[in-house]
This record gives structure tokens, C-alpha cells and sequence, in this order.
């Protein structure tokens, strides 16, 4: 028997929306992908583990335990490029062997009764990681942990905990009704959960105004094979590396968190929208780095970025205005400078911008959760769209754009491929900022080989150029490779051993 499983992100509602600009995508990379595909993944029946269905129903209620086929192959991948090619032709890593949905109480007395030399628990939020996080090899018998019967919510003063099973959209929900706001909006939003952005050291859109996840947190509560640790809410403290550090980043490897103490912010009362050109990307980074202020969310677009988003994303007259506009000041090919403030207008506008109005803004603010909806569509008519990002400081943000881009168009020449590449600059500091990257790769033959070297290219220029190996979307299975082989034997020494293979 065979079952369609989605693979792709969100529910595909909006993807009618990104015609024109997949349109435009193709245009650029001279090709349509000649292909359809629904966006599933179709599988064989799987084998059942009848030793561990005996354990996991001596221990959990029915409706806490899993073992359908459905259950176990979309809790066994997440949405990076390489997962979805996988799904695409049919192939994912090793399936996990059940899914459970514990609460508060069954989880600790599950934890009691696993051998962690032949078991490995692997909680799962959103499921929206884009590294492989979610992705294994053979090895222990792996069970998912659903994390979505986690879900409390305790108000304190100026903080509040909240379990780890919230989605960021049903946790902001409940914040709203009492005029608060976490101030995490990274663009997975609506799916992607409290646990997992601890997990994965996320960051969200208005990451200038309230920073990123290490920021928002007061503390977890974590439990690990000996049972819970200590909770421990504090504004501070000096004990070298606490429950907060052992969380952050670690993807799930150090432990199950359960809960999530956030600071509070008051939610903003009104934004602020301005939207600009430079004559060039270069220009633009230049002056964005002089800024003495940086407003709560700051987006500026490579020329690439820049003539998609024109091309697709405004509707006809708006647009027609736009070019004619931009013809008489010069800056048809420029850079585009997205700038929303919360509360107050941005103080300052950065030197030799030229204005653009209001409404490119106000429709980047629109789609801000909607726009992955565009991959969908590339992925369906055959093209291979995918991201990578990193970090690095203000003087060498421009040669790391133009280090990406030339080692991108010599390996898509070798591979004799088309593809397109393009950048953004978000998440500003006053030392630097996150350059993220995204490009749409095509050839009829041996994609995965092709996906996997263009994305070994890019990670060599960003590591070669002095740049973090991840600015925010974590090393994950992919990545983890071009971490410090010294950093990565430190950090295994602190993993939980129910938590991971070792
Ligand atoms: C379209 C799209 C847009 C994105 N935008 C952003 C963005 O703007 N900013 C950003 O930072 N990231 C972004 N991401 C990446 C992803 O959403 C984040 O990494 C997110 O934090 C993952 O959360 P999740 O709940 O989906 O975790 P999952 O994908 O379920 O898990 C990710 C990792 O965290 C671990 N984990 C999950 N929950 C827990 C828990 N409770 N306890 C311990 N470990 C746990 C898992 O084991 C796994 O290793 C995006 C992804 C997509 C697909």
C-alpha cells in the first residue's frame, strides 16, 4: 500500500499568491523545471517494533503512543531542501519506530523504565527545521517525542512560562489578550514551536528591537535520563554553564525542554512602515553599517531579491508607478530597503536612500509568514529551491555576497545546471549581520548530487571568508560537519545519552 504523506512547508493555501514571482524565478534562471509534482511523499508499508509497542502500552494511555506509518514518516523529517528532494524521490532516513504525545506526568515515568544504551528519544515541535535536525541514520531504536501535549501557561511577574509545545503563533494569542508580546517572529511562525526555537537558538524578524531567543529567555525546564533538572528562573547568574546554556542550541541532544520562562514586552501600539532604494546593494550595506539606529525589523535585498520582489510581488499600477519612478532616479537595478518600526517612526533614515513609499513594507509585512508558499510552487513545477545563511561583520559582508555568489555560478557551471542566487541582509548588530541566502538550482539528472555540492560550495566560501557556519537555522545533521572538529567533541560530551546515539 502506498500513502501520499505532504511533504512540503505550511498548508499551501496561499501558493497562488507567488505565480508572478515564480514566474519571474523561472525567467531568470532561464528554465522551467518541466516537471509536476503534488508536493508528497508515498511510501511503503513499514515494519512494526512489537517489543516496543508491549513497552510504550505498559506505560502510556492509547492516545499517547503512535505507531502508524503516517505518524512515523512525518515525524521522521523536517523541511530543508535536502529532506524534501529525499521525499520527492521517495527516500528518507531511517523512519523512527513510534511517536508519543506524553504530558507532564508520563513522560518522567517513561524516561524511568528506558534503557538509554538501546533507546533514543527525539523530541519534535514544528517539525520545521531546515537542517536534518530531524534526520537519522540506523542506530538505537528511536521513538519521537511529540511535544504538543506540553502546554501550560503561568504568569509572573514581568515573565511568563509557557510550555514548550506552543506554536510562537498560539503563544503570541495568548500574550496579545494582556497587551504582551515574546518578540520571536522568525518567518516559520505558525508552525514552528517554543521548545524547538530554544532548541535550535532561533531568531525572529524583529530580532533588532528585541533580540534573538538567547535574549527572550529567562530559563527551561528540561528533563534528561536522570528526570527533570532544577528549574531555575533568574535574571542572571554566574554559574558558568547553566540549564539555559545546555538548552540553547543543542537540538534536542541535551534533553527534552518542557517549558520556556519568556520575558515579558509590552506589544507594540502602532508600526511604522518606509521602504527605500540604493542605487546598489553595495551602497547599501555601506550606509546601513554608519546607522546609529536600527529599527525593529531592517531588510535590504540584493539586485536579484530586489527585481523579483518587483516583478512579483506588487500588484500592476503600483508597480508601473515603482519603475517609472526608479527609471528617473537611477535605480532601476537597485537594492531595496524594507524598514518597519514598532511604536515611534524610525529616527533615522540611512544616507543616500531614495524613497519608495510605504507600500513595499506594508506588503513585506503582509506576506512575512506566507512567502516559503513560493518554494512550494518552484518545487512542484521541478526546481530545487534552497537557503543557507550566516553571520559575519560589517566590512566583510559585501565580499562574502560576491565570494557566495561567484563560487555558486563556477559550481553551477561544472555541474552544468542552471540556477540563480540571491541575498538579503537582516538581523543588524552594530558589529555586522546575518546574510541570508537564497538560491534555485536545476538539472534533469542526479539532483541530490547537485544539491548537495552547491550547498558544499556555498558552506566552504562562508568558512573560508571567516563566517559562522550558521547565523540561526543551527548546524543540524547538514551543517554539523563544518563545525570546529575540537568545539564539536566538547559539545558530545554534554549530550544526554537517551537523547542521543552515543
Ligand atoms: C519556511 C521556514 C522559515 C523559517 N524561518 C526561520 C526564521 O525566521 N528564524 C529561524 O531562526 N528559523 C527559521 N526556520 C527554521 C525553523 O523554523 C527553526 O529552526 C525553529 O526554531 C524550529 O522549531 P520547531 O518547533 O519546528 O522544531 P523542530 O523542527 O520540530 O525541531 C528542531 C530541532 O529542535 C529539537 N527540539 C524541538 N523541540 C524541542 C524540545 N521541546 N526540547 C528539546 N529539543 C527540541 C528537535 O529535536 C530538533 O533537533 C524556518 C524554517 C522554515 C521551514
Amino acid at each position: 500500500m502506498v500513502t501520499p504523506i505532504p511533504a512540503l512547508y505550511g498548508s499551501g493555501k496561499l501558493e497562488s499568491k507567488y505565480t508572478l514571482k515564480a514566474q519571474a524565478v523561472e525567467r531568470l534562471m532561464m528554465s522551467n523545471g518541466n516537471e509536476e509534482w503534488d508536493g508528497s511523499f508515498r511510501f511503503r508499508e513499514l515494519s512494526k517494533n512489537e517489543k516496543l509497542r508491549k513497552l510504550l502500552s505498559s506505560i502510556l494511555p492509547p492516545e499517547q503512543y503512535s505507531f502508524s506509518d503516517e505518524d512515523r514518516i512525518s515525524y521522521s523529517f523536517g523541511k530543508s531542501s535536502i529532506e524534501i528532494l529525499a521525499a520527492k524521490l521517495g527516500k528518507i532516513a531511517e523512519p523512527v519506530e513510534a511517536v508519543i504525545f506524553p504530558d507532564y506526568a508520563t513522560i518522567e515515568k517513561l524516561i524511568k523504565e528506558l534503557d538509554p544504551k538501546k533507546y533514543r528519544l527525539i523530541p519534535v515541535g514544528g517539525a520545521s527545521s531546515v537542517t536534518g535536525a530531524l534526520s537519522f541514520s540506523k542506530g538505537k531504536v528511536k521513538i519521537a517525542v511529540s511535544t504538543k501535549n506540553f502546554k501550560r501557561v503561568e504568569f509572573r511577574q514581568n515573565y511568563v512560562i509557557l510550555g514548550s509545545g506552543y506554536t510562537g503563533m498560539e503563544a503570541e494569542n495568548i500574550l496579545h489578550e494582556y497587551g504582551f508580546t515574546i518578540g520571536n517572529f522568525p518567518e516559520s511562525f505558525e508552525y514552528s514551536t517554543l521548545g524547538g526555537w530554544v532548541a535550535t537558538k532561533a531568531i525572529g524578524q524583529e530580532s533588532n528591537q528585541y533580540g534573538g531567543i538567547e535574549n527572550l529567555i529567562m530559563g527551561v525546564k528540561m528533563i534528561g535520563s536522570d528526570g527533570f533538572y532544577r528549574e531555575e528562573y533568574v535574571p542572571r547568574n554566574s554559574e558558568g554553564m547553566d540549564l539555559k546554556t545546555l538548552a540553547l542550541g543543542e537540538e534536542g541532544k541535551t534533553g527534552l525542554i518542557t517549558d520556556v520562562a519568556f520575558r515579558l514586552h509590552k506589544a507594540p501600539a502602532r508600526r511604522f512602515f518606509n521602504s527605500y532604494f540604493f542605487r546598489s546593494y553595495e551602497e547599501g550595506i555601506k550606509q546601513i553599517s554608519k546607522m546609529k539606529f536600527y529599527p525593529s525589523i531592517l531588510r535590504l535585498s540584493d539586485e536579484v531579491e530586489t527585481s523579483i520582489s518587483l516583478d512579483g510581488e506588487f500588484d500592476s499600477p503600483a508597480k508601473k508607478l515603482y519603475e517609472g519612478y526608479l527609471k528617473v532616479t537611477g535605480a532601476r537595478n537597485g537594492s531595496m530597503l524594507i524598514v518597519v518600526n514598532n511604536n515611534v517612526p524610525p529616527p533615522e533614515i540611512p544616507h543616500k536612500a531614495i524613497s519608495a513609499g510605504k507600500s513595499p513594507a506594508k506588503q513585506w509585512i503582509a506576506g512575512r509568514y506566507s512567502r516559503p508558499a513560493l518554494g512550494n510552487i518552484l518545487w512542484k513545477r521541478g526546481m530545487i529551491p534552497d537557503t543557507l545563511e550566516t553571520s559575519t561583520t560589517w566590512s566583510n559582508l559585501y565580499n562574502v555576497h560576491k565570494a557566495v555568489q561567484q563560487r555558486f555560478s563556477d559550481q553551477i557551471e561544472k555541474e552544468q545546471a542552471k540556477g540563480i542566487i540571491m541575498s538579503h541582509i537582516s538581523h543588524i548588530y552594530s558589529s555586522g549581520a546575518c546574510i541570508y541566502f537564497t538560491f534555485v538550482i536545476w538539472r534533469e539528472e542526479e539532483q541530490m548530487k547537485l544539491l548537495e555540492n552547491v550547498r558544499d560550495a556555498i558552506m566552504r566560501a562562508f568558512i573560508e571568508n571567516g563566517c559562522a557556519v550558521s547565523h540561526h537555522h543551527g548546524p543540524g545533521r547538514y551543517l554539523d560537519k563544518y563545525i570546529d572538529e575540537k568545539i564539536r567533541s566538547i559539545r558530545k560530551r554534554i549530550y544526554d545519552p537517551l537523547f542521543s546515539e552515543d
